[in-house]
């Protein structure tokens, strides 16, 4: 298993940014409505391993069942993350595009089929 390190990420004006403590270890990218047409690649960490540290407005948009929170930056639309509640209680799925401390396409995601579920 890969270190835990704590990594830095934003959206792209930089309104909101956080740090997150992970792996990066089980990434995945998925084909429903909301995540293929976005292109985000989450990793899901416990509140725990996520600390906001600029906290600008958001929107939040919720669909289906209303359980996961999309979180999108009001100025420049992007969405570094969403709150939820997962299988194993309350989550975290970080959108790892946003991190800023990684070399873009360094990480290998696995494709999820979110389409068929
Ligand atoms: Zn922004």
């Amino acid at each position: 298993m890969a270190d835990v390190k704590t990594h830095t990420g934003s959206c792209r004006c930089g309104a909101v940014a956080y740090e997150v403590d992970t792996d990066l270890e089980g990434l995945i990218e998925c084909n429903c409505s909301h995540c293929y047409r976005k292109g985000l690649v989450l990793n899901f960490v416990s509140p725990e391993a996520f600390r906001m540290t600029a906290d600008g407005p958001q929107t939040e948009y919720l669909f289906n069942n209303h359980k996961i929170r999309h979180l999108f930056c009001d100025t420049c639309g992007v969405q570094s993350f969403a709150r939820g509640a997962g299988p194993h209680g309350p989550m975290v799925a970080v959108n790892i595009r946003t991190l800023t401390d990684i070399e873009p396409f360094s990480w290998i995601a696995q494709r999820v089929d979110g389409r068929s579920f």
